[in-house]
């Protein structure tokens, strides 16, 4: 058994946290490779090490002095290192970050040194050879991951190592010069050091037990998933998902590897596995619920639509122009309608009226604002009759007008547009209808 073990920012945040994240390592021999997150927030109006690390670099790049604004960021480590009664001097490295700085060495290396300190005490606190992230991840020229190379030079390097730290977020550009992955990437450093491995589990230790089947601010105390496909969670992504970076699924996906999502102060929970497939019965019909306010609808009619061929074409280029992406597009014989994000359209609104108008002449077109979207996702649904009239009773019965709705050919969502005003209950409708009756 090999695990990969990734920690975020608030596992990280304190010593006190540290020392969880130490028995949590020792308790099993496999869990060899570990991949740190800078400290993160010790209480609610806390800041983050690599907020911290952002806003004194734009001091630094604005000429001013820097230095009490660094002298912060040590003292979070130093507290660290003290707490855990390390004997490890950070003044060289400080050093070097305050040179660095000074020479304007760029925004996403000042971020990456979050991680990066973080890495080194923890590669001291449990022993394990630290490993620079700078020096096996790899960009290409347009920014993007170089995948080839970075799982190459990782399953390389890994394979002297038998127990490493590799800090997460960061690795090494086509210029030569430290890059960052986008806000949360640390998941990511986590999944392709999993797949350079062929790790048998990564698991990714956070501060809550795993996925809910929809929001707790909107359902009470809503209950855990135990195991979710890869293509469940995409589909439930409007949940803002803040519990993983969306990028961290594909390494792992392509060579099978499951991930657990593992509570750091909670370690007896079991979390959510998420896997590529499964025969586990799901516990309910539905494995989750998930949605967002904030979308609007641009409906078009037009007499015999439906033989003009290249109607559909035309509209969504209209969109494709104004830089506008779409959501969902249901449509009737003589009616289309575009869900949009209400941001992307409001600037733009009468510009695109004026476009649809001159492309395909329709003779009505409507907008309606303020609507939402709601996700019913689960591999249950294909194999079970009469979800759909179900979930339609439940808003029936709770008085909620259903806008839209849209069923994938993969049985796996039924997308629900209603009003703002209905969003929560909508939700709380479906959780009850399937959840707690069929407890
Ligand atoms: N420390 C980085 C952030 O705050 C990356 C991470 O935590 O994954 O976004």
């Amino acid at each position: 058994m090999l695990k990969v073990v990734k920690f975020g920012g608030s596992s990280l945040a304190s010593a006190e946290q540290f020392k969880k994240v130490g028995k949590i390592i020792r308790e099993e021999e496999s869990r060899r490779y570990v991949i740190p997150s800078a400290p993160g927030k010790r209480f609610s109006t806390d800041i983050k090490v690599t907020d911290m690390l952002y806003q004194c670099y734009e001091t630094a790049v604005q000429g001013k002095n820097f230095d009490k604004q660094l002298d912060d960021i040590k003292k979070r480590y130093m507290e660290i290192i003290e707490g855990l009664g390390l004997s490890l001097s950070l003044d060289q490295e400080f050093d070097t970050i305050h040179k660095l700085f000074a020479d304007k060495a760029g925004a996403d290396y000042a971020a990456s040194r979050g991680e990066y300190l973080n890495g080194i005490i923890m590669a001291n606190y449990l022993g394990f050879v630290f490993i620079d992230a700078a020096k096996v991840i790899f960009f290409k020229e347009d920014g993007t991951l170089d995948s080839d190379k970075t799982n190459e030079c990782l399953k390389e390097r890994l394979a002297k190592e038998e127990k490493a730290v590799i800090p997460g977020f960061y690795g090494c550009g086509a210029d030569g010069k430290v890059k960052t992955f986008s806000r949360g990437g640390s998941d990511i450093t986590g999944s392709l050091v999993a797949r350079a491995v062929s790790a048998d589990l990564y698991e990714n230790w956070t501060d809550v037990s795993g996925f809910l089947i929809t929001d707790p601010r909107i359902v009470e105390n809503p209950k855990p998933i135990d195991v979710i496909t890869y293509r469940e969670l995409r589909e439930l992504s409007y949940m803002g998902a803040t519990v993983l970076h969306e990028d961290a699924i594909f390494p792992v996906r392509k060579e099978g590897i499951p991930i657990n999502i593992r509570n750091t102060n909670a370690p007896q929970d079991k979390g959510t596995l998420i896997v590529e497939s499964t025969c586990r019965k799901a516990k309910y019909t539905i494995t989750g619920i998930a949605g967002h306010c904030g979308f609007a609808s641009v409906y078009l009619e037009k007499a015999m639509m439906n033989n003009e061929i290249g109607f559909g074409r035309k509209v969504l280029e209209v969109f494709e122009h104004n830089g506008i992406s779409f959501e969902h597009i249901p449509s009737g014989i003589d009616t289309m309608t575009v869900f949009v994000e209400q941001k992307q359209l409001e600037e733009k609104e009468q510009r695109v009226l004026a476009e649809l108008h001159r492309a395909v002449s329709p003779d009505v077109i409507e907008l309606e604002t303020d609507l939402a979207l709601i996700a019913v996702v689960g591999r249950g649904m294909k194999s079970t009759r009469g979800t759909a009239g179900r979930i339609f009773s439940a808003l029936a019965h709770a008085n909620i007008n259903i806008k839209m709705i849209d069923q994938g050919s993969s049985e796996l969502n039924i997308i629900i547009g209603v009003r703002t005003d209905d969003f929560k209950p909508a939700i709380k409708a479906i959780y009850d209808i399937f959840v707690m009756t069929e407890l």
